[in-house]
């Protein structure tokens, strides 16, 4: 059955829209045959209405994965699942412009710069993953004479994959790489902001040979899809990425058959600027860490403290930056000269604003932006904002806001300042700059974070372990960790 719609991007051209759910291979409707609408957020007009699934779809889903998990994906060796992956990594690279124009106009990411990154760090993400699912092995482990033991590393068999809205690529990619290369069958759900560019990857799913099951994907929302999705019983692991509040209640319903959870949650990621630092470097990358994605990103280093010596410097040559790099770039996600598209929805868009009102009556100087563009009256743009002269104890500085507003205070000394960076109740990144190579890794060292960046901010690479330690998560992502967290050691005893 092809279930698809035609969809006009704002430069022209079309492209072929599916709308049904992803299962065995197919785009089926849903049971109940409801549709919602995704919204552009550059223009607030509907893009295309997709099917939603419920829980009677996500069961239908977990028994296709069970199935081709049983019958074909458990047999299938790693060489095999890695040229699959390899496969899909050359169709995504082939179809990088679509699946960047289709991400740039469900998201309003600006396609040359944010939504190309997204469809090529994809696209290597699957093909480093794909590397990995032949080299897949066990320790022998000596106990003697007589005695030895070895261990068998195993795909836990289905594995739930629940998604956020900011990066929805590159987010499906770093789970369905893995999970795939160590041997499982995926029941992913996109988030219900962003469907589109997930469902028409599924295409190339199908084309680059995955067995029907193996793959599927469900369109559809967190409340009713995501909650049976994590509480199901045939689902053996849920990797989830999206806020604390939702991962805490994922991690309730996934306990009720003791699943295996992978949780990459949310940030309040500090960057910390020692006296001695480069200002210059720090000030590009200040605003690379929160700027990129329209402060959409859950490391966004979205508090930065600066030590007294360099503090005005800093902000001077921060504000020039963010303003000739970031506030002067921003508009239609179409346009190859912007680099700053609309926040993704109206809901977000308002709590944006809300928080900048925030900021102002709890005293933080305003120092560039603060308000929607005036001559972006359509779409949900707010201009990248900078608040000076915080206090650590303000809720701008300590709330996710999730959106391109920085809060910037002072501190005095080593002491004061890794307090004021570990004064949160997150733990996914931080970062530090400061010419001092000692003190660089010291500072590291005293860090409560998953992620430490040492002059450089909000980085991340796919051979490198990401996630959160305290309320932003349980598990790392990428890398060899990456791997491990889909694959369960079976220990076989020996006795000779
Ligand atoms: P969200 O928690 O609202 O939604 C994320 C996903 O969870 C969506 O697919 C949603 O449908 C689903 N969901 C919602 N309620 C659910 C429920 N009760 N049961 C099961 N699933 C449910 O988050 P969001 O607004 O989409 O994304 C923004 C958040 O994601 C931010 O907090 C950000 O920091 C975080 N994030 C974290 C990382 C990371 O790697 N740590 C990366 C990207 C985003």
């Amino acid at each position: 059955m092809s279930l698809s719609v035609q969809v006009k991007l704002p430069d022209g051209s079309t492209y072929t829209q599916p709308t049904g759910l992803f299962i065995n291979n197919e785009f089926v409707k849903s049971i109940k045959g409801e549709k919602f609408e995704s919204i552009c957020p550059a223009t607030e007009e509907p893009i295309a209405a997709v099917y939603r699934a419920y829980e009677e779809d996500v069961d239908v889903a977990v028994k296709a994965a069970r199935e081709a998990y049983n019958t074909v994906w458990k047999e299938t060796g790693g060489v095999q699942r890695g040229k699959l992956l390899f496969k899909l990594a050359e169709l995504m690279e082939k179809h990088a412009d679509e699946l960047a124009g289709i991400e740039a106009h469900d998201s309003g990411k600006p396609k040359a710069t944010n939504a190309i990154f997204d469809v090529e760090e994809s696209a290597n993400c699957m093909r480093y993953f794909g590397g990995w699912a032949d080299k897949v092995t066990g320790k022998s482990i000596p106990l003697g004479k007589d005695k030895f033991a070895y261990t068998l590393h195993e795909p836990y068999g289905v594995c739930g994959q629940i998604i956020p809205w900011n990066y929805p690529l590159a987010m499906a990619a770093w789970k369905l790489g893995p999970a795939l290369a160590a041997g499982n069958c995926v029941v992913l759900k996109t988030s219900e902001i962003t469907p589109l560019s997930m469902l028409w990857l599924a295409n190339l799913i199908k084309e680059a040979g995955f067995p029907p099951g193996v793959v599927n994907i469900l369109s559809g929302f967190g409340k009713d899809a995501g909650a049976r999705l994590a509480s199901h019983e045939g689902v053996d692991k849920i990797a989830f990425t999206g806020s604390t509040a939702t991962g805490q209640v994922i991690q309730q319903l996934a306990s009720k058959n003791m699943k295996a959870v992978t949780l990459e949650c949310g940030g309040k990621s500090a960057l910390v600027i020692f006296d001695d630092a480069d200002l210059d470097q720090a000030a590009k990358w200040a605003a690379i860490g929160i700027m990129s994605n329209q402060g959409q990103i859950c490391t966004a280093t979205s508090r930065i403290y600066i030590q007294d010596g360099a503090y005005d410097k800093f902000l001077q040559a921060f504000k020039a930056h963010v303003e000739e790099e970031y506030t002067s770039k921003q508009g239609c996600p179409f346009n190859d000269t912007h680099v700053v598209g609309p926040q993704i929805s109206q809901p977000q868009y308002e709590k944006i604003l809300s928080y900048i009102e925030i900021g102002k009556k709890e005293g933080a100087k305003l120092l560039s932006g603060g308000k929607t563009p005036a001559s972006l009256t359509k779409g949900y743009f707010i201009e990248p904002t900078i608040f000076a002269d915080i206090s650590p104890d303000m809720r701008i500085a300590n709330e996710e806001i999730f959106g391109p507003v920085v809060a910037c205070g002072r501190f005095k000394t080593y002491e004061e300042g890794l307090k004021y960076a570990n004064q949160t109740q997150y733990g996914l990144g931080s970062a530090v700059f400061t010419q001092d190579i000692a003190k660089a890794h010291r500072f590291a060292s005293d860090l409560e974070a998953g992620m430490v960046w040492i002059n450089s901010s909000n980085d991340s690479d796919i051979h490198v372990p990401f996630g959160g330690v305290k309320m932003s998560g349980v598990g790392r992502e990428l890398g060899e960790y990456g791997l491990t967290i889909y694959t369960q050691a079976k220990a076989v005893h020996v006795n000779m």
